[in-house]
């Protein structure tokens, strides 16, 4: 909970103006099942950088929040993913948007269906609100 309100003041400082927030949602762990539960929460950021910018951006706040680079999926302080770029579409190693398993998480689905019902998937060519309806995933999420 503080960490996500230490990283949306560094977010406001640093990359732009927050348009939207979801509200916080508490969600049973995804990859790894044997940890703790995560707060998860979708921010609608207006900024001026270019996405490979904002991806360094990103991982500063991660760091100066204390991120240390552990296993893949594994509990960690902060995470920080950019789940889409207005509809852009960049797939290199470094940056993949929109992220490649969004539409398979309801961690991420639920709150980004909260601040961009209708944001439409570039590749998918579904809006976020298909998206939440059609998938999957049977982890609960719900409202912290
Ligand atoms: P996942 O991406 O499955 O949620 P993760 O968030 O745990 O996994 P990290 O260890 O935080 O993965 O990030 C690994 C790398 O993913 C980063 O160093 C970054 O280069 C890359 N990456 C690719 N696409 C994105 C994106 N859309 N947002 C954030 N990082 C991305
Ligand atoms: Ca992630
Ligand atoms: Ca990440």
């Amino acid at each position: 909970m503080l960490n996500l309100q230490q990283a949306r003041w560094h977010i406001a400082q640093r990359i732009g103006t927050i348009i939207r927030a979801s509200k916080l949602f508490d969600t049973e762990p995804w990859g790894k099942e044997d940890q703790a539960r995560f707060l998860n929460q979708a921010l609608w950021v207006s900024t001026t950088f270019s996405p490979l910018k904002l991806l360094d951006m990103v991982q500063e706040i991660e760091i100066s929040l204390g991120r240390k680079r552990l296993e893949k999926w594994g509990t960690r302080i902060i995470d920080i993913d950019i789940i889409f770029y207005s509809n852009k579409i960049i797939a290199t190693d470094r940056l993949q948007v929109p992220h490649p398993l969004m539409q398979e998480r309801n961690f991420v689905l639920q709150p980004v269906n909260e601040i961009a019902t209708k944001w439409k998937h570039p590749i998918l060519q579904k809006t976020v609100a298909q998206l939440a309806l059609e998938c999957k995933d049977e982890r609960k999420v719900n409202f912290s």
